[in-house]
């Protein structure tokens, strides 16, 4: 081993969710000297900033590759499978190009393709997984027994996962909606399931996760899916030791320090931060239940609102109603735009969180310790508030996408609720911000990242011909 550790190429599924927990993982890989190169596209590039101000050139750099066109409407597998054809051979010429390159490529679970390309250049995959393991069971379920649900009676099923731990159910609808609006013969489709079964071909896997909160489904991976121990759970990586997290993912819509002097006039745990991630538009329905519900409230907020990009824009998108802002001045934050939601997530004055349970908002409110709102509004998100409803008990069900939208009055009474210092969601909730910090901090994902990094460290440079 060089004492610089070995050369890595990280390459992160290029949207904020993805995007957000590689690059703080890389900050951990970076700490315990492996050299890194991540690969980032024009749109992302910025996003390396406050990791070129931390680290040095000899050991961080970038490889910069086209992102393809936009598509005219969101289609994930089409995404995929384009990004494929993009940079395979990009990246099959620049590897070859290198007298010493990267002893592995460290990419996305979305990424599956790399195996191939790590395959032909004698190199080992290793996947990050910006999602659960629990879920991530859950899609290797569903991409293994290629599921069929694309007739229109099926949306009225319940499907049942006995092999997965807990032997979770689902109505139809919640599951991930690629296997239920593509038609199984569909090449998209067929690309989608083919690319997320690469992984299990990769040579080991890293969840941003922790021990403690899901033991059950990392065994059931190293016993019952993959079949070996090269899996290792080092979250909640949460951009800390070091890193500016102020721009974390973007810079902030408000005047941080603005926001800062507002939060710190509240008192400790009278504030409900408000988001549905970095790229889910409510709906009319949804927009109009969620302003009324915190109006009627009266609670202190902030929220984050998302407005449409160009291609997200239709006639059922929400929009702010009529005087809101005049209405909820002195209670509420409203950031249209990019929040720095960690940053308000952490300060002593939050106390919940309305969320729809993205993974990443998922582990920021573990870890600050919130009380947990859940709105799952597609993807992953139904698991995660499984997990923290019924596994850990800091979460309370408020709405699921448009299936079931709470009455305002209904979603008043649960958000003055949540602010309770005597709900047992909230003991619950500190205990769990306890258990992942510690994690972290000497704890078993500190632990699991030094074995990752032991094991990279371990592999024997290829001589470019041998299969993996
Ligand atoms: N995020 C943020 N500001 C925003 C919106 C999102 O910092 O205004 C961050 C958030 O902290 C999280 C990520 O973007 O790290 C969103 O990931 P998540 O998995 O929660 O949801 P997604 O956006 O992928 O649906």
């Amino acid at each position: 081993m060089s004492a610089a550790g070995q050369h890595i190429l990280v390459y992160p599924f290029p949207t904020s969710g993805h995007f957000i927990p590689f690059l703080d993982l890389t900050h951990r890989l970076l700490n315990r000297r492996l050299t890194v190169t991540v690969l980032v596209t024009p749109n992302n590039l910025h996003l390396l900033d406050p990791l070129l101000t931390r680290h040095a050139s000899s050991s961080l750099h970038h490889l910069l590759l086209p992102d393809m066109d936009p598509l005219p409407a969101p289609n994930l597998p089409a995404r995929l499978r384009r990004l494929r054809d993009l940079h395979y051979p990009a990246l099959l010429q620049w590897f070859q190009s290198l007298t010493s390159p990267p002893v592995a490529i460290f990419s996305d679970f979305f990424l599956g393709w790399t195996q191939s390309l790590a395959s032909e250049l004698g190199l080992r995959r290793i996947v990050f997984s910006p999602s659960s393991s629990f879920s991530y069971s859950l899609n290797m379920s569903l991409c293994r027994e290629s599921l069929r649900i694309d007739d229109p009676q099926a949306e009225k099923q319940t499907l049942s996962f006995p092999d997965i731990p807990n032997s979770p159910k689902y109505p139809a609808y919640q599951i991930n909606s690629i296997y239920r609006t593509y038609k199984d013969a569909d090449p998209d489709k067929e690309f989608y399931r083919r690319n997320w079964l690469q992984n299990l071909e990769s040579w080991g896997v890293v969840f941003n996760t922790f021990s403690d909160l899901e033991a059950i489904y990392i065994d059931h991976l190293k016993k019952e899916i993959m079949g070996h121990d090269r899996i290792w759970a080092v979250g909640p990586v949460l951009g800390d030791d070091g890193l500016d997290t102020t721009n974390r993912g973007g810079s902030s819509s408000v005047p941080f320090q603005e926001l800062v002097a507002w939060l710190d006039s509240r008192d400790d745990n009278s504030v409900v931060y408000v988001s549905f991630g970095s790229h889910y538009v409510l709906t009319l329905k949804q927009m109009d239940v969620v302003a009324s519900g915190l109006e009627e409230s009266g609670v202190n907020f902030v929220w984050s609102v998302r407005e449409p990009k160009a291609s997200q824009v239709s006639r059922d998108h929400g929009v702010i109603p009529d005087g809101f802002e005049d209405r909820v001045a002195g209670k509420g934050f409203l950031i249209k735009g990019w929040a720095p939601q960690l940053a308000v997530l952490r300060h002593r004055a939050v106390g919940a969180f309305l969320t729809h349970c993205g993974w990443n908002s998922t582990l920021e409110g573990i870890a600050a310790g919130v009380v947990m709102l859940t709105w799952p509004m597609g993807a992953d998100q139904f698991t995660n508030t499984k997990l923290l409803v019924d596994e850990c008990g800091v979460g309370i069900r408020v709405g699921e996408s448009t299936q079931n939208i709470p009455e305002s009055s209904t979603l008043a009474r649960m958000l003055v609720e949540s602010l309770d210092g005597s709900r047992a969601e909230r003991s619950q909730a500190k205990m769990l911000s306890e258990e992942a910090l510690n994690a972290v901090n000497g704890g078993t994902s500190d632990n699991d990242l030094g074995s990752l990094v032991k094991a990279i460290n371990e592999i024997k440079p290829s001589t470019g011909s041998n299969k993996i």
